[in-house]
């Protein structure tokens, strides 16, 4: 028996399970005394990702143990891990030296088989964190962002910091631009940048796609911001840049922050980042004590929705549309208000929240369905009626069958097509685009009149008008020159020709929100001769506006 041998295998074997995770830059002291023993010149190992990679040789290789002697080649060990990863050891002894006999061939390999055994599992810890922590493209991934908060939380040591998640802006415009690999480059490049602004003491991790998410110290946070905001990356070699903007929610841990769970701190940044990304506010939204009461109410709302249909809470105002000339009542606009507890609610409380869902589409319908049961009411009494226009919400565009819906609650009231109208507003895709000029055609060729809403606001544009036949223009009020507005002023220029504009189209063109004697004017110069608006009424109760109607005339 070799005593000797087992003597030095014994501490070999100490000394390398005593960690999980071997350096293998270190380990030549570990080995050295049993190589010199065996007459082992040098050891070498490499890895591979996978068996292909170990074909091309595009792997990395340590030199663990080397004597410094002229060596050749005497065994040769490898192992294939679980997660296809391979682990190969090149033995050498010296050049000079005899073959070995058995039993230091043995030896050798029972030393290698040992050594190889422990080196492999030691990467296939290192290739399972980098799966589990890191994504293809070698960023840090979510579950590194929750192991890190489940870690820290509990302990108050996420106080002092903030979680920060961005979205990159307009990045597949950029993709398009630029190509895919250079846009790679770009995001690499913005993030790599704040990775260095962050520094140590965070970090910063992809969630999918744009989308990051990272801890971020507060004395750090105003210059990561200030990155994240906006800042111009070179994409090429020649140094040519693009400027890549982001949109971010802020949640910022101070003293009184109460940490819970990864998914409590995920529910307070995302709503955040989605206010920033959907605009109107600033690019980067901080979470705040007043959004988590908005998310509250909204769920509120959401939840009151189906019962306050059922009790048909939601009353019809109606909001007298007037010629000008005339003075005479030829329309009115059915608007929703909430009768809730004795109180009334006005749609800007609740029509936003129940846009976010299909909710807005079934309370439109009730809309029409109840304005229809009135006109028939109002028709049966022997009334002279005007034609109602209800609001549509573009949510229902989804909805290949709409049309057919629309008829189907007209007619079944049996209510004359001429007497309702359908407001819509303008869309934002070309997607939409189409659906909507199917709906207004639909409608058209049904004898419903169609309107589109709030002209003039947002994305307005030329086709919308040029392409979709429409029976009314509807002027949004922000369009209406000011008293102050001088006779060159953009505002009155182009309220003058829009009207022109639609009249020479054939359109109807009425202007809302006309509130003063001196716009009444204004639409006299112009030729608008319908309006809707304070001036004349509000929206009125029905008895109101049945009172209106039987007067038939504003003196
Ligand atoms: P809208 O369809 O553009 O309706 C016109 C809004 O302008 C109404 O607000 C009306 O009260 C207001 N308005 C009319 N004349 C004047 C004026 O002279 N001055 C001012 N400052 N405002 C005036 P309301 O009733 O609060 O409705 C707001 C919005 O809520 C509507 O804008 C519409 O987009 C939405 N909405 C209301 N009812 C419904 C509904 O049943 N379905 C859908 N989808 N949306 C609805
Ligand atoms: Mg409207
Ligand atoms: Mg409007």
């Amino acid at each position: 028996m070799d005593s000797q041998f087992y003597a030095l295998f014994e501490e070999f074997l100490h000394s390398i399970t005593q960690h999980r995770e071997i350096d293998l830059e270190s380990i030549s002291s570990v080995i050295a005394p049993i190589c010199k023993y065996l007459g082992i010149s040098k050891t070498a190992t490499s890895f591979y990702d996978n068996p292909r990679a170990e074909a091309l040789g595009d792997g990395r290789t340590i030199v663990c143990y080397d004597s410094g002697v002229k060596s050749v080649e005497a065994h040769v060990d490898r192992v294939v891990t679980e997660a296809y990863s391979v682990t190969k050891t090149i033995i050498y002894r010296s050049a000079d030296s005899d073959e070995w006999d058995e039993i230091t061939k043995r030896n050798v390999e029972l030393f290698t088989n040992v050594m190889i055994l422990a080196v492999s599992r030691s990467t296939l810890l290192q290739v399972a964190k980098q799966r589990t922590f890191y994504d293809d493209s070698s960023y840090l991934n979510i579950n590194y962002f929750i192991k890190y908060i489940e870690r820290n939380g509990p302990q108050g040591l996420l106080k002092g910091n903030a979680v920060v998640f961005f979205n990159l802006r307009h990045f597949t415009l950029i993709n398009q631009q630029i190509g895919r690999d250079r846009g790679n480059v770009v995001m690499r490049g913005f993030v790599d940048k704040l990775i260095d602004i962050v520094g140590n003491d965070g970090f910063i991790s992809r969630m999918g796609g744009d989308n990051f998410i990272g801890v971020i110290s507060k004395d750090k946070l105003e210059k990561s911001l200030e990155h994240i905001r906006g800042c111009a990356v070179p994409y090429n070699s020649y140094g040519d840049r693009i400027m890549v903007y982001a949109t971010a929610g802020v949640l910022v841990m101070d003293d009184s922050f109460v940490y819970s769970s990864p998914s409590s701190v995920l529910d307070r940044v995302m709503p955040a980042a989605q206010a920033a990304r959907l605009g109107g506010m600033d690019d980067i939204v901080f979470f705040s004590a007043e959004m988590e009461r908005r998310k509250d109410k909204t769920m509120r709302l959401q939840r009151l929705f189906p019962q306050a249909l059922e009790n048909e809470e939601f009353l019809i105002y109606y909001q007298p549309k007037v010629d000008i000339h005339t003075g005479r009542l030829v329309g009115a606009e059915a608007l929703c208000r909430w009768l809730r507890e004795g109180e009334i609610i006005k749609p800007e409380e609740f029509i936003p929240t129940y846009e976010q869902s299909l909710d807005i589409c079934k309370l439109d319908l009730y809309m029409l369905d109840h304005v229809c049961s009135d006109i028939k009411k109002w028709l049966a009494d022997g009334k002279e009626v005007v034609r109602i226009s209800v609001n549509l919400s573009r949510k229902h565009m989804i909805d290949v069958d709409l049309v057919d819906h629309i008829i189907s609650i007209i007619d079944k009231h049996g209510v004359p097509h001429e007497y309702i109208e359908i407001e819509l507003t303008e869309t934002t895709t070309d997607v939409e685009f189409k659906d909507l000029k199917r709906v207004v055609s639909g409608l058209q060729k049904a004898g419903i009149s169609t309107a589109v809403d709030d002209f003039g606001i947002g994305y307005s544009s030329l086709n919308l008008i040029s392409e979709i036949p429409w029976n009314v223009i509807k002027l949004d009020k922000s369009l209406i020159p000011l008293k102050t507005d001088s006779d060159t002023s953009p505002r009155r220029v182009m309220f003058s020709h829009v009207v022109k504009m639609a009249k020479e189209m054939g359109l109807e063109c009425i202007s809302e929100g006309v509130e003063s004697e001196d716009q009444i004017s204004t639409m006299l110069e112009n030729g608008c001769d319908i309006v809707q608006g304070f001036f004349y009424d509000r929206p009125l109760p029905k008895a109101a506006f049945i009172e209106r109607m039987i007067a038939k005339e504003y003196k």
